[in-house]
């Protein structure tokens, strides 16, 4: 079940803020008693700059962004509530992981690519999938290890293999599989579905990318009871032999890719690379990897779809609100802005810094992102814009955003961001920063 309002408040904190509407609070003494943040509210109570400095006066309030503002629930169901996420989300915190590597008569298995390897690049090293997991839910969200088979040797060339088609491959690997189906089997229903497991297929032909699919439908025989599996799988190749760098690195090199097919089967996020224009190039990794991506962590929006993060939601008002984040990679600081006069849309910053992780260093740049999210406007899912610093001004949501993007130091002035029918409803100025942190205006 995704959080509504009243599990949000008792997920964050109970605070002593005005109920009456959205924080006017003043920074000092109105900050919210908050148990889990209140080390993080004390910091972010202090304003960046001083008054002598670039960034100007300091008499509008900094937003109480840590009172959780009272954001009505069906502003709050709209944000959270579309596209069809599992795993986390479902209340199953952390979903097994079975990877089957295998080899072809002319993809054979690299010997040194062995299950303490795979084990430790998918679950356990500090560059490992399951890390990028930790990292992007705020420690929410792991991989759990399901199992992880000894390599399979399957005696057929890589075409034929192919011909058998991915149901096949899927039943052929799956059935000799020594993974312990049962004990995946969390609601005991006789069936493994793909919130209680994940199965990756592993080959050796030492491409780059990966591939997802929907559910299959196999029986397999576990425990001395037949389980019929439909789960989500992921495909990807691990380093074959022969290659200069086939001991080194043989797995990780490929997360970028991996971690988007994850994205698919985990999280239940579409492809954004076939929209022209794509309205978040470089900036998302659910374009990965037409741009030549590197590694990055999902967006704002798609942290908060997941539940892995909890955003403050501020209505706006009319009065001008001081916004300090600390970097989204490390910190849960996201600020959702809507506007009552455009209730199919909303704003989401966030304060995106490459430096910080080894999970982000494909991020092309860092500053203040600008998501806008239009609800329901593309199939099933919201369609998602990064607003460009240079094109932020087109109501059409129909730019592809071309580095520098991101507002940060360099953007003086005041940008006035329009919903889809022109009319402006977010102003955001005095863009300021310092270290890691950003600070800015919005009215
Ligand atoms: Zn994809």
């Amino acid at each position: 079940m995704r959080f509504v309002f009243a599990a949000i408040i008792g997920a964050g904190c109970v605070s002593n803020a005005p109920q009456e509407g959205p924080a006017a609070a003043a920074l000092d003494d109105e900050l919210p008693t908050c148990a889990i943040r209140a080390s993080e509210a004390d910091d972010a109570a202090t304003p960046l700059w001083g008054e002598s400095e670039e960034g100007g006066d300091v008499d509008a309030p900094l937003l109480d962004f840590w009172a959780l503002d009272n954001a009505p629930a069906e502003v709050w169901a709209e944000v959270t509530g579309s596209g069809p996420l599992t795993g986390y989300d479902d209340g199953l915190t952390n979903p097994r992981v079975v990877v089957i590597p295998y080899g072809t008569t002319d993809f054979p298995v690299n010997p040194l690519v062995t299950s303490e390897v795979i084990r430790q690049e998918v679950f356990a090293g500090t560059r490992s999938l399951n890390g990028f997991f930790d990292e992007v839910s705020y420690g929410k969200f792991q991989l759990e290890e399901g199992y992880v088979d000894a390599p399979m040797f399957v005696d057929m060339n890589w075409q034929a293999w192919g011909a058998l088609g991915v149901n096949e491959q899927f039943r052929v690997l799956a059935s000799q599989s020594a993974a312990p189906w049962s004990t995946f089997d969390v609601d005991s229903d006789g069936l493994i579905e793909r919130n209680e497991a994940i199965v990756v297929l592993m080959d050796f032909t030492g491409g780059q990318g990966g591939a997802k699919r929907d559910p299959a439908s196999i029986t397999v025989k576990s425990n001395g009871k037949p389980y019929t599996v439909q789960v989500s799988t992921v495909y990807f190749p691990a380093k074959r032999n022969g290659v200069a760098n086939g001991g080194v690195d043989p797995i990780v090199s490929n997360l970028p890719a991996i971690t988007h097919e994850f994205g698919h089967a985990v999280l239940q996020l579409p492809d954004v690379y076939g929209l022209n224009p794509n309205p978040t190039g470089p900036y998302e990794p659910m374009n990965c990897c037409v741009y030549g991506q590197r590694l990055m962590h999902f967006t704002a929006v798609e942290k908060i779809k997941a539940g892995f993060s909890i955003p403050v939601v501020h209505v706006a008002d009319g009065t001008t609100q001081v916004v300090s984040l600390r970097p989204s990679e490390t910190n849960d600081e996201i600020l959702v802005w809507v506007h009552p006069k455009s209730p199919q849309e909303y704003w989401v910053f966030e304060n995106r810094q490459k430096s910080t992780s080894v999970y982000e260093r494909g991020f092309p740049e860092s500053g203040l992102a600008v998501w806008r999210v239009k609800i329901d406007d593309w199939g099933a899912y919201d369609r998602v814009q990064l607003l460009d610093r240079d094109t932020y001004a087109n109501p059409a949501m129909a730019v592809t955003p071309m580095a520098p993007s991101l507002f940060d130091a360099s953007t003086t002035g005041t940008y006035v961001f329009p919903d889809s029918s022109g009319e402006p409803r977010v102003t955001l100025s005095n863009v300021w920063m310092q270290g890691d942190r950003v600070q800015f205006k919005l009215q």
